[in-house]
Formats: structure tokens, sequence, C-alpha cells
């Protein structure tokens, strides 16, 4: 039996359901690449547990509205389960499926002990007071108490969410447990125990990934970020530090562009100050869609799923896509992509940087120990420039894309650990 894949998703289908389909295109070529049987096969294209929860929030007027809340741990073989925490009116079951499923590879294709896991809560955080967010987030974790724990499957900010969340979160659990568990979650703030490094985490490995897949200086390199939240500003930050000309940016407000080169930190005020890259004085605006087609060198998608897709991949000029989102490539652009000669560094290796360190923060936690933020950065420095070399050489001795072989390294660490350990019973 092979795994099922539409050739066509309909167009009524949700945009969770397209990632979806997405990440088993992707495990079934690896499957093939790796020569699995078909009962293995099965096995990772399903998830090992899925809880749908709903989540009662009281409004400050003293309705009552309802949201549907989601945790799944795709595979737990090689360690805990681990995975973000997304609060975003579009989420569902099977986008949280797909996001769990691509943290499996992620982990296994960096070589930390984890298996891959998501969350995600059916709403607009915009839309809710502080307090309200607040209680939804107790309510929330309160129904998957059962899953949630520092061995057993540890959150970490994701879409709509952030350290603020997270503090709640390790709150909650504590508090259910008696004492303070401050391994349960990563991503916290420093007080709580959280790790020098965090923050930018994912963003620098962006950078990492960025600068070693360019393979030259990169001054004056110039880039296009989409997506200017915690992955994307930073993102764009660092790589203005290293040198590179950021010369677009986008979010959901809209777009700015400046030819020279935009300010970035000024960019990150304002944003900070108005609430988004719109209305920035020293930038020209620009249509959110026109980012993609921009002729630059560097192209940084780093917002939701299916940002880049058979009808806009043609368009794309940039050289080199380094993915700071999770799944912004439909299988139908890759091939585009790969036909054109682009480079994409996929989600699973580009993106690792967050996961490296929470699994740093996690280690720490489970030892009440802390690193200094030079031990923290060259830690991750260490890993992800060694799963890059990993992926890229497997990728040239056998005629693959990058993600291909990423997902082929990731993919054959998990199939390795099912096979070592054997089934039970
Ligand atoms: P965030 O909520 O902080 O930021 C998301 C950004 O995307 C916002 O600026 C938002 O305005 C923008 N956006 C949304 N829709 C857009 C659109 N159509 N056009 C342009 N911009 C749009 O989320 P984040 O944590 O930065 O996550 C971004 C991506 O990175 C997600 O795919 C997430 O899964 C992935 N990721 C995040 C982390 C992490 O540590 N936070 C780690 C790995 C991967």
């Amino acid at each position: 039996m092979s795994i099922m894949v539409p050739s066509k998703t309909p167009a009524l289908i949700t945009s969770g359901r397209q990632a979806l389909d997405s990440a088993l295109h992707q495990l079934d070529q690896a499957a093939e690449q790796l020569g699995l049987d078909d009962g293995l096969r099965t096995m990772l294209a399903t998830p090992r547990r899925s809880l749908t929860v709903s989540v009662p929030v009281r409004r400050e007027d003293g309705r009552l509205d309802v949201v549907q809340g989601f945790r799944v741990q795709h595979n737990v073989s090689r360690g805990p389960a681990k995975g973000g925490l997304r609060f975003h009116p579009g989420t569902d079951i099977h986008e949280v499926t797909a996001l769990a499923m691509w943290m499996t590879w992620k982990c296994a294709l960096v070589g930390i002990p984890y298996g891959g896991a998501k969350g995600g809560v059916a709403v607009d955080p915009a839309g809710l007071t502080t307090r309200e967010l607040e209680r939804m987030t107790r309510r929330y974790i309160n129904e998957i108490l059962p899953l949630i724990g520092p061995e057993k499957d540890i959150p970490a900010p994701d879409v709509g969410t952030d350290e603020q969340t997270m503090a709640w979160i390790m709150d909650t659990y504590s508090v259910n447990t008696g004492y303070s568990v401050p391994g349960v979650v990563t991503g916290k703030p420093m007080t709580l125990g959280g790790s020098l490094g965090r923050t930018g985490a994912t963003s620098r490995g962006v950078q990492i990934a960025a600068l070693a897949a360019l393979g030259r200086s990169p001054e004056g390199v110039t880039v296009a970020v989409q997506g200017f939240g915690k992955v994307g500003a930073l993102a764009a930050q660092y790589l203005a530090d290293a040198g590179c000309k950021v010369v677009a940016v986008s979010d959901v407000t809209g777009a700015v562009y400046a030819g020279g080169g935009l300010d970035v930190a000024g960019l990150r005020a304002w944003v900070a100050e108005s609430g988004g890259v719109r209305g920035f004085r020293h930038a020209d605006a620009m249509a959110q869609d026109e980012l993609f087609e921009l002729d630059v060198d560097v192209l940084v998608p780093a917002a939701l799923e299916g940002a880049i897709t058979e009808a806009n991949a043609h368009r794309i000029r940039a050289r080199l896509i380094v993915e700071g989102a999770n799944g912004p490539t439909t299988p139908e652009a890759d091939e585009i992509l790969a036909a054109g000669g682009t480079m994409v560094v996929p989600d699973i290796l580009a993106n690792a940087g967050g996961v490296i360190v929470s699994y740093l923060e996690w280690v720490q936690n489970m030892q009440a120990y802390s690193w200094s933020s030079g031990e923290v950065e060259l830690k991750l420095r260490d890993l992800m420039l060694n799963a890059f070399t990993e992926a890229t050489s497997l990728a040239a001795e056998r005629g693959l894309t990058l993600r291909q072989a990423a997902h082929v390294i990731g993919v054959g660490r998990v199939a390795e650990a099912h096979q070592m350990r054997g089934l039970y019973p």
C-alpha cells in the first residue's frame, strides 16, 4: 500500500488539508528513496495521538464562546514529543497534523532526541483581551493536560503565541502538579527558566542556513522577507547585520520596499509602535504579492503555509529561498523551482534553530543549570551546520533537491528507530 496523495486538491479543501497533502507527499518521496515497507510507511504517515478539545472562553461582557483546540503527537519513537502552539483562526486538525509531522523529521534531521508534535487553537488572538487570552490558554492547557509534560510533550511558541503564553502554560501545569515544572514548555521568559538565545534562535538559524547556502560574501546580497513576526523580523535583522541588503518585507498589514535597503531596526520599532509594517515612512508601499516577484538574491518566506504555489512559482526570480516558515512551498511549486534552478533550503532544515535552542533550554531546565549565550550560540551553529552539510552532501550524491535529501535523512532516522525498537506487544 502506498500513501494516498490526491493529485489535485479540490478548491473547497482547507489550507490545512493542503499542508497535510504536502507533508504526505514529501514523506512518500522519502519512503520511496529509503525503500520502506508499506506497514512502516503507514506508521509514519499517521499521528500517534491526536486530541481535539472544546475550549470555553468567558468574554469580558459575560458571553461564553467556545473555540476548538488541537494537540497532535505525530511520533515519539526517538524521545518526547516537541512542537509549537499556534493561535490562528484558520488552524485545523489537518494543519496541526502536518506541522507535527514536519517537527518529527526536523528533530531527527538535526539530531536532537525528540519526536514531533504541534498544537493549535482556532482563534484570532488579536480579537481577545489579554485576560480573555490568558483564560483561554489556561483552559486549553487544562484540556490537553494528560498529554503534556517534560518527559512527554513540550510545547513552544509558534504563530500567534509568545513567551507570555508559555509562562501561563508553565504556571497552569505547575499548579496542577503541585510544584514548578519549567521543563514543560520552552520559549519561556528568562525569569522562569528560559534560555539565553531562544528569542532569536529560529531567525539565527535562518541566517546561518542562508549564509551557508549562499557560499559567498553576504555583502550587498539582496533579500526579501515575507512575514515580519517573531521569525521574519529577526531573520531580516540578522541578515542585515551580516551585510545583506533587505529591500522588502511584508506582513498582514501590507508590504514595504526600499531599493537602497530598509532600516530594519527602524522598521521593527515602527511595527512595535503601530502593529504592522504598513505606513513605514522610510520606504515605498507595495502589494504583498509583488514581494515574491522581486529581482532579489534571497527570498525568505516567514509567514504561513502555501505561500509559494504553482500560481506564483514561475514568477520568482530569487535564486535562493530559505524557508523560515513551515510548509511555505507546495510540491507543485517545488518542481517548478527545481526545474528553474532555484535552490530551496527547506523548512525542516532552515527553521530548525528554534527547536534546537528549545532543546538546549529543556536540557538546562532538566539540569537546573544555565549556559551563557556564547555556549548556546555555538551549539546552535554546530547542529545547524552539521545538518546542512549532511543534507547538501546527500543531495549531491543522489541527485536530490535539498528538501528531498533532508526528508530522506529525517524520515530514515525515525524509520530506523522504529525498526530497532520493534513492535510491542
Ligand atoms: P508570528 O505570529 O510571530 O508572525 C507571523 C507573521 O506573518 C506576522 O508578521 C504576520 O503579519 C505575517 N503574515 C501572516 N499572513 C501573511 C501574509 N499573507 N502575507 C504576509 N505576511 C503574513 O509567527 P512566527 O512565530 O514568526 O512564525 C512564522 C512562521 O515560522 C510559521 O510558519 C511558524 O510555524 C514558523 N516557525 C516559527 C518558529 C518560532 O520559533 N516561532 C520556529 C520554527 C518555525
